[in-house]
């Protein structure tokens, strides 16, 4: 019969879960990581990484989230495809549901299900989506060779997409509520210099229309002006929302955006429940501090069992 319990089991496989993955299949745990799309998370969106350490030519979102799968690997990292769907938590040995497959129990969880794309919740986005409504630049900027397209957000995702979109479109405007950006300076004097790159201040989108696809983009700035915008493409980068939909939120005491609140050591308020990644409730969402996290999380699911026995 097959297993289905394990000391540790790691929920999700982001660039959190990979992290936690190594750290426990190189300390010898009994450990499944279980993940329901493509190993990576989020890192899979973005062309190019270029504030991890250690490549200080900068690297590829793909080849990061291989070179940690393969790191996990050489140790025998324990995986299964898999999509958590529920769980209790209520009990020492904590149970999870999967949508395809038996429930599985463990002594120690570690969450890294991480966050997904925010959407603007305004009128044609749902239904263009996917027809010049895109979320991710690294996926669709090939699309938008020759044409113009408009990148919502100032962040550091924003920017950096939006200049990445310029290899391909003829033109990007960058379209932010604010008169200036968040991004970090670098990004920012990059995004300057770029002679494809304009800038829409101090406005917000309200519409999307088209037919068969996105053709104008409606704006209405904050002294109340609106105006429309030609446009081939939009692409929304203004922000993530936690995948928290498997999670009692209630007895994790999310916050009020639905993250996960932890101590230093990543510990949730359920005693043998960790947290690590974007999932957790915190300012800074990156790789490199869900790498972090991933690890402390290992190191005190690895406490939380040797104060068990
Ligand atoms: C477009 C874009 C560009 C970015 N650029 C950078 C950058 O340049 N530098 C940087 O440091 N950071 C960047 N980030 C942020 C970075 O990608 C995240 O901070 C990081 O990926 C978070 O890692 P994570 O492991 O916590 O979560 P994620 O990467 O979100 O991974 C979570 C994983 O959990 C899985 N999962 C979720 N729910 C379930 C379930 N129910 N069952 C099974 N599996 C589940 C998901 O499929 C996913 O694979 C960028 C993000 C985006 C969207």
């Amino acid at each position: 019969m097959a297993k289905t319990h394990y000391k540790l089991i790691i929920l999700g496989a982001g660039p959190a879960g990979l992290t936690a993955g190594l750290y426990a299949a190189r300390a010898k745990m009994d450990h499944l990581l279980i993940e329901k799309g493509a190993e990576g998370g989020q890192i899979l969106l973005t062309d190019w990484i270029d504030n991890y350490p250690g490549f200080p030519d900068g690297i590829s979102g793909f080849d990061l989230a291989e070179k940690m799968l393969a790191q996990a690997n050489r140790f025998e990292l324990n995986s299964l495809f898999g999509n958590v769907v529920s769980m209790d938590l209520t009990e020492p040995v904590k149970r999870l549901e999967l949508e395809d497959s038996d429930p599985l129990t463990c002594n120690t969880l570690i969450i890294c299900s991480g966050a997904h794309p925010r959407p603007l919740g305004i009128p044609g986005e749902k239904e263009l989506a996917g027809k010049g409504v895109s979320y991710c630049a690294t996926c669709d900027a090939p699309f938008y060779r020759n044409m113009h397209v408009a990148v919502v957000g100032g962040g550091n995702t924003a920017v950096q997409e939006a200049i990445h979109l310029t290899k391909f479109a003829d033109k990007v405007t960058l379209i932010h509520r604010r008169d200036e950006l968040r991004a970090t300076k670098i990004l920012q004097e990059k995004a300057f210099a770029n002679p494809n790159i304009d800038f829409i201040w101090n406005s917000n989108a309200t519409k999307i229309q088209g037919t068969e696809g996105v053709e104008e983009l409606h704006l209405k700035n904050n002294d109340g002006k609106e105006s429309v915008l030609k446009i081939d493409g939009v692409f929304v980068l203004i922000g993530v929302l936690p995948n928290n939909e498997m999670l009692p939120l209630d007895i994790l005491k999310a916050d009020a955006g639905g993250f996960i609140p932890t101590d230093l050591e990543t510990r949730t308020v359920v005693p043998g429940v960790l947290a690590a990644g974007d999932i957790r409730s915190k300012e800074v969402r990156q790789v490199i501090n869900a790498a972090g996290e991933g690890a402390t999380a290992v190191l005190a699911a690895e406490t939380y069992l040797t104060n068990l026995s």
